[in-house]
């Protein structure tokens, strides 16, 4: 028997037992059982005196005595309280039931070790129901001083498997175990770090002997789950990087010189010229380029792409850029068109409502190269559509789109097409670590010159006349308004009548002719959006009601007032993404965060933090603190986030020095092949076969 049998071998797990261990925590081999770790500790390993006890201590442990005993009618039956004291102080010890046992068993005046919750009230503490034991028969005994506590579920309980049988396989497992647990990091890595054995990590983190030594293996256990997700990504990385060849862009030629020299509207941001020669970096380098540009909404991100496309197109290759939608599709379309006009370049719009005729054009000028670059939705990566020769895929605002789309647009080429993956959406950078770490990452940390920050409030429902007020007087200086209802799935029906009923409200106070009102939202036909689209981006309505489907991208430089209702029903990045929306001309901006008087604490926060700041980084953050990183936008898929022991918020410290080590041991031991690397290289091999994590494109 080894550690890798499932947990039926241990004495006591019946196969029913076994498959509910499965369904229910996911435990399947003795090996999953010993990497199940307690969630806290019954802590015996410390005594308080009763006068340093704190109304938020938990399970306490005391030594003392009783002194009195009496019983206290109440209601229905009556307590027995005990005063118990110590040196230090006094308090009480109660019981409801099994009264008379208890009057019988107690010694007056001998001393007592008690161990119980801690129950504080008006200034007094007590404990229900305590652990009582003599402190002649506690020194009898060995004590396990700290007992871990597993997470459990209903179902489990109800099936008799209680803590106690857990701590007891868990105990059985290490005592049979413990001398073939195997070292899993080099005798270098230990010693640089002081790190606890593996083998003793084990035994400490479910029985600790000591507070000390649970700390040593935590962090040893941690260290080495967060270092072996590193040294997986960065190996993935280093393979794309050597082993993956990509198409080699080596001229900066007409194209691109003549765009950068007459048609750039404005010259770059320092930031966005760094993000380019990184790009020009890649291209050049002859390894396939897979590279995550982030950059907050409006940093100007499409002026970047665009420039990476035009050196594909000077090489000879063709250039696609994918969106998530096709409002933010033509979007792109048109201002990509606008920006080489005059150029010879051949640019062409691809999305599920372009008709039949004109796709078979597309699909022969792509064919047959004369279509440079093409731009498009989720049609892009239909079966019939095939490049000459893509030489490079932009895809914008990543995370709409899955793991295996991406793998589609890579199967056109013979080699695949260097990818930039860009997003608006910022990601904390040691969850970036975690989740792309085999990506090279961009990032736009800085906005073009001359933007205002967009002001923001909060306003409750009752305040509207003056929010409509408010709307008038911008109209009335020539401003555009978006004004945003929440969609949800599951409230479709519902939402749909609050967008419709707010429409018509709003066209009730702001009447034709004076006013124009667009209405945009997703169970229009994709012509008629266009079409309200359209009226708002050339300036004919002065009002955008809509769904979230203006959340991704649009650009009217115009529009300087953002108007979300039922703003508490948005999380924070989308309501950051909508207010990217305002703040694009040179006019000031306003967000206003509409919600009714019932607030969550979390909605509270969310919207006390979209007041306080634009910083889209800043809110990231918040954004993960509140909602965990596992419904961070692109992490779903990523599986490096279903962490044992680690947590990626709160031990960000212990991530940066795994992945510093995984670094330098890669520089060093590339293929882990040196003889003092084989305990690495041997749990690497074992992880990668099981690996989970998302293999991106390749
Ligand atoms: P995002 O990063 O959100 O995709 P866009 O690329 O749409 O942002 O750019 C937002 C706006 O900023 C566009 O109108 C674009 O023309 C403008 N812009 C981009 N870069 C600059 C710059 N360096 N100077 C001035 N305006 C810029
Ligand atoms: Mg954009």
């Amino acid at each position: 028997m080894n550690l890798d049998y499932p947990i039926t071998y241990i004495n006591g797990i019946s196969v029913q037992r076994a498959a509910l261990l499965y369904a229910d925590l996911g435990i399947k081999t003795c090996n999953d059982l010993l990497n199940f770790f307690p969630f806290r500790y019954i802590d015996k390993t410390t005594f308080y005196p009763i006068k340093d006890l704190q109304p938020n201590s938990s399970e306490v442990q005391i030594v003392g005595s009783i002194t009195h005993l009496k019983s206290v009618a109440q209601k229905r039956g009556s307590r027995l309280i005990a005063t118990f004291q110590d040196p230090t102080g006094s308090m009480e010890l109660v019981w409801f039931k099994g009264q008379k046992w208890i009057k019988d068993s107690i010694k007056i005046n001998e001393p007592y070790v008690v161990y119980g919750k801690l129950n504080h009230y008006n200034g007094n503490f007590s404990i229900p129901h305590p652990e009582l034991e003599l402190v002649s028969e506690y020194k009898k005994k060995l004590q396990s001083k700290m007992q871990p506590v597993y997470p459990s579920t209903e179902k489990l309980t109800n099936f008799g498997v209680s803590n106690k049988l857990m701590r007891a396989y868990i105990q059985s497992l290490l005592q049979q175990f413990y001398d073939k647990i195997e070292e899993n990091l080099s005798q270098e890595i230990i010693s640089d770090f002081k790190l606890m054995s593996k083998r003793d990590a084990l035994l400490n983190a479910h029985f600790p002997k000591s507070q000390e030594n649970l700390a040593k293996a935590e962090y040893r256990l941690k260290f080495e789950e967060l270092f072996f997700i590193q040294l997986q990504l960065l190996r993935k990385k280093l393979i794309n990087k050597t082993k993956i060849k990509g198409f080699v862009f080596e001229n900066v030629g007409a194209v691109f010189n003549e765009f950068y020299a007459d048609k750039l509207p404005f010259s770059l941001t320092n930031a966005q010229k760094r993000v380019l020669k990184e790009i020009r970096k890649d291209v050049a380098s002859g390894a396939h380029m897979n590279r995550l540009l982030q950059g907050d909404v409006g940093s100007g991100k499409t002026i970047v792409a665009i420039l990476a496309m035009l050196l594909a197109i000077d090489n000879g290759f063709q250039a696609t850029i994918m969106a998530p939608t096709e409002i933010l599709a033509n979007q792109h379309f048109t201002a990509v068109s606008e920006l080489v006009s005059g150029m010879n370049i051949k640019v062409d719009i691809l999305t599920g409502s372009v008709r039949v005729k004109k796709r078979r054009e597309i699909h022969a000028a792509l064919e047959d190269g004369t279509l440079h670059i093409l731009i498009g939705t989720h049609a892009l990566i239909e079966d019939k559509v095939k490049f000459k020769n893509l030489g490079i895929a932009v895809i914008d605002e990543q995370h709409r789109f899955g793991v295996k789309q991406r793998a589609k647009l890579w199967a056109k080429n013979t080699l695949p097409p260097h990818i930039l993956v860009m997003t608006a959406t910022p990601i904390p950078r040691t969850l970036a670590m975690s989740v792309y770490g085999d990506l090279d990452i961009s990032v736009i940390d800085e906005l073009p010159p001359g933007r205002k920050e967009v002001k923001t409030v909060h306003r409750f429902d009752s305040n509207r006349l003056s929010v409509f007020k408010f709307m008038k007087d911008e109209i009335a200086k020539g401003r555009q308004i978006y004004l945003v209802y929440p969609l949800i799935e599951e409230s479709e029906a519902m939402d749909y009548k609050d967008l419709m009923d707010g429409f018509e409200s709003v066209s009730r106070e702001f009447p034709l002719p004076k006013y124009q009102i667009s209405i945009v939202h997703g169970k229009m036909k994709p012509a008629d959006k266009e079409f309200e689209m359209q009226r708002f981006v050339k300036g004919e309505t002065q009002i955008m009601v809509a769904t979230t489907v203006i959340e991704v991208g649009v650009n009217v430089p115009n529009a300087s007032v953002m108007i979300i209702e039922s703003s508490e029903r948005f999380g924070l990045s989308q309501l950051h993404q909508l207010r990217g929306r305002v703040g694009r001309g040179a006019d000031q901006s306003y967000c206003i965060l509409l919600s009714s008087y019932k607030l969550s604490p979390e909605a509270k926060m969310r919207l006390k933090t979209m007041v306080d700041t634009t910083d889209g980084f800043k809110i990231a953050e918040v954004d993960l603190k509140l909602r965990g990183p596992g419904n961070l936008m692109g992490t779903q898929q990523s599986g490096v986030l279903n962490l044992k022991i680690a947590d990626i918020l709160k031990d960000s410290k212990i991530l940066v020095t795994a992945r510093n080590t995984a670094i330098t041991l890669l520089q060093e031991d590339e293929n882990l092949s040196k003889e003092e690397n084989l305990s690495i290289k041997k749990a690497f091999m074992k992880m990668t076969k099981s690996s989970k994590i998302w293999s991106n494109i390749s």
